[in-house]
């Protein structure tokens, strides 16, 4: 038998996660092999053209609202030339009466500025974003393209290996270095330190190497709707993205005079299949109703003009899986990233590489990182006793407990 192919450092995965952890490495100088079972980057849930970006203002517990804030500005700082910041309002809650001043409290209280995010009366809504909703503005937030923006990193360079339709069913430590397998049980690569990004995939990767993720799909499905210039949803379109219970875009005005627009998306826990479903349709017309406070309209006039499903990764404690799993060294975790891989895969490509540089992760506090934050990503507080070896992370990780925020129900 021949030796396989050995690289430093494998990322399993090209999806955006994968893509973008590879992309750092790279620009840091290492040389990375990306292997993947498709045939090209972002076939799976990165080929999402339509993935909006925020910070998390509402409900959740306080690490979630601290993560995603940092994560926001990572991602922006990263994603910018590529990302259409066309802003995103965030409605209040019907039931809830509009206070400025606890609102812009609670911004403060989050470290976002008026740049980022800013309480905005219905009037003022109307006006800015044609919404007569009060809410909070988020003028920076912005979608992006995960299809493109996985291509684009993984486009041919030097020191950038790619391996296509392979995929990799386990793992074995072999003389202090990692071997990975094939589907016909071959040895195809080994590597010093692999970078896993696989999705789901990762539960069964890791199942290899007797380490148990509580990861469950979540499938959701995205409509593109048309909508007729003289349609009564015409005058109803918003112009900026909305985030509340669901999400949409900005509606495009196309050559004919009619609107695109995107609504989403349904969030079907526990399921995996990717054949579009009609009842999801009608969810995300319902949802659009709501999102565009326009509960009369019919919805009729949201003519269905195609979809994306995807099936989305999401951990027990719905915080992405980001770190160095210390109790198999030389394997690192990027998965688990729900609803925000535009957010999430931003921050695991800084955290992770940083890991695998094996840099003293204090260096990470320039992006606001604290060590509960880095704790509460780790897939170590998963684990508690006979898993949790000394970690790498030091006092960081003794959290092993799990935080259970408030999930979202739709996105
Ligand atoms: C309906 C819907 C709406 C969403 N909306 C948003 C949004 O608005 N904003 C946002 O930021 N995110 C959104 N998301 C989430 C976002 O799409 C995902 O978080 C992101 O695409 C996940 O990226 P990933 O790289 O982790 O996984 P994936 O894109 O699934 O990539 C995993 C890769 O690993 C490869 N792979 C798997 N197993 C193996 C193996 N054993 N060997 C080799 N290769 C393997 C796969 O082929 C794939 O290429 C949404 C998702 C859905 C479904």
């Amino acid at each position: 038998m021949t030796n396989p192919q050995h690289h430093e450092i494998v990322v399993i995965g090209a999806g955006i996660c994968g893509a973008t952890i590879a992309n750092e490495l790279l620009l840091r100088g290492k040389s990375v092999c990306v292997v993947d079972a498709a045939s090209t980057p972002a076939s799976a849930c990165s080929s999402h053209a339509y993935a909006i970006a925020h910070p998390h203002i509402g409900k959740g517990s306080p690490r979630l609202l601290r993560l995603t804030r940092i994560a926001f500005l990572l991602a922006e700082a990263r994603w910018g030339l590529a990302w259409r910041a066309h802003g995103i309002f965030q409605p209040s809650k019907k039931d809830k009466i509009f206070n400025r001043v606890e609102v812009a409290k609670h911004l403060i209280a989050l470290d976002l500025d008026e740049s980022i995010a800013l309480p905005l009366s219905a009037e003022e809504a109307k006006q800015v974003c044609g919404i007569a909703q009060s809410g909070v503005w988020m003028p920076r937030a912005a979608s992006l393209n995960l299809f493109e923006t996985t291509h684009d990193l993984l486009q041919d360079q030097k020191r950038l290996t790619c391996i296509w339709n392979t995929r990799i069913t386990h793992l074995e430590n072999r003389n202090e270095k990692w071997i990975l397998y094939d589907e016909s049980q071959n040895e195809i690569l080994s590597a010093d330190k692999v970078v896993i990004a696989a999705a789901m995939e990762t539960k069964p990767l890791m199942n290899s190497i007797g380490v148990r993720l509580p990861l469950k799909p979540v499938r959701g499905q995205l409509s593109i709707f048309s909508v007729g210039p003289q349609d009564p949803w015409a005058s109803r379109l918003p112009r900026v993205g909305i985030s509340g219970d669901g999400y949409c875009l900005p509606a495009d005005c196309l050559e004919d005079g009619s609107y695109r627009w995107i609504v989403g998306s349904s969030f079907d826990e526990g399921e995996d299949d990717l054949a579009a479903r009609e009842s999801s349709d009608e969810f995300n017309r319902e949802q659009a109703k709501g999102l565009v406070d326009y509960p009369e309209g019919n919805t009729e006039g949201l003519k269905k003009l195609g979809e994306f499903v995807g099936v989305r990764c999401v951990a027990g404690d719905r915080l992405p899986i980001i770190g160095a799993l210390t109790q198999r060294p030389g394997i690192f975790l990027a998965t688990a990233l729900g609803s925000r891989g535009a957010l999430w895969s931003a921050l695991a490509a800084k955290l992770i590489t940083a890991q695998v540089l094996d840099e003293d992760l204090a260096l990470l506090a320039r992006f606001g990182f604290a060590a509960d934050l880095v704790a509460a990503l780790a897939p170590a507080r998963f684990f508690a006793g006979a898993l949790a070896a000394p970690s790498a992370l030091g006092a960081f990780a003794s959290n092993s407990k799990p935080v259970f925020p408030s999930a979202p129900k739709t996105k």
